[in-house]
């Protein structure tokens, strides 16, 4: 595995692939890897001649800067984990090579209702960060196809406009999202849970079940206001919990047979802000 820190490095080696038309799968990541971001890697391999793997903890998409602070890094563990998978080449850009100008004043995007709802309301700014890094990583590394997890399923979405906004070729593969045992879905965040609120955090899989599987058979009010009171019981701070249409990210007010349906929730736990979402099967 090729470990590379600059753009001029980045791009010799991918010119030299691409000269051999090799197609490149392309896993960008914020480090303190697991088990879900290994997935990206493999569905990259099985699928991709060549595959590039980013680290790079984006300052651009933290609205919250103690979070920014507190982001776990575990470069080495993360280092040893992309060694023991097929990854071709590892990039690990410093801020100052992704933002030569800084990271102020730098460009926005219209992302419609993808910027003013769930993680859009209430992460104000961190979506156009998202924006900001991924195009500068998809110009650099130009992927045939781009792999993330649905664990941030409105992200995925934003990604997709983006794509279309700066108009590359790339193909976004959207990963399913892997779960701990208990259906805790795998995290970077769930580093910093103490170990009763790691348990205790399994609800939030639980109720956006019990929600996916009262599609049709409950009213949409009713079963999200059971969701929120059965959170709330274990002292859990809900942020929000919604409907959506699995392809906009239009909210939804009443279950809807001709489409397909996304549950989406983000929660509050011993501090820590954890967030999920369920396809409501048909
Ligand atoms: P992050 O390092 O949190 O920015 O995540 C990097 C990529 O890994 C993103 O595409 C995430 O959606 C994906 N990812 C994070 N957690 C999971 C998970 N539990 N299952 C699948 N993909 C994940």
């Amino acid at each position: 595995m090729l470990i590379i820190k600059t753009t001029e490095a980045l791009q010799r080696q991918l010119h030299a692939w691409q000269k051999n038309a090799k197609t490149i799968g392309f896993v960008p990541t914020m480090g303190a890897l697991h088990e879900g971001h290994l997935s990206l890697v493999r569905a990259a391999a099985a699928d991709s001649d060549i595959v590039v793997c980013s680290i790079f903890v984006n300052p651009t998409q933290f609205n919250d800067p103690t979070d920014y602070a507190k982001y776990p890094v575990t470069i080495e563990n993360d280092i040893r984990l992309l060694a023991e998978e097929e990854v071709d080449l590892l990039y690990l850009p410093a801020v100052s090579e992704l933002y030569p100008s800084g990271t102020h004043d730098l460009e926005t995007y219209d992302l419609g209702n993808l910027n003013s709802e769930m993680e859009g309301r209430f992460r104000p700014g961190h979506f156009q960060g998202v924006c900001q890094v991924m195009k500068r990583l998809l110009e650099k590394v130009h992927p045939t196809k781009l792999f993330m997890g649905q664990k941030d399923y409105q992200q995925c979405l934003v990604v997709q406009r983006l794509i279309q906004i700066i108009g590359l070729s790339t193909a976004l593969v959207i990963c399913p999202t892997v779960r701990e045992n208990g259906g805790l879905a795998m995290s970077s965040r769930n580093m910093r849970l103490p170990p009763d609120s790691r348990k205790e955090a399994e609800a939030l899989y639980r109720e956006l079940k019990s929600l996916a599987e009262a599609a049709f058979k409950t009213p949409l009010e009713e079963a999200k206001a059971q969701a929120v009171a059965s959170l709330e019981a274990k002292g859990i701070t809900v942020e929000y919990i919604q409907l959506a249409d699995a392809t906009s990210l239009q909210l939804l007010q009443t279950w809807s047979s001709d489409r397909q349906m996304v549950v989406l929730a983000a929660i509050f736990i011993a501090g820590i802000r954890l967030i999920d979402n369920l396809l409501v099967e048909r």
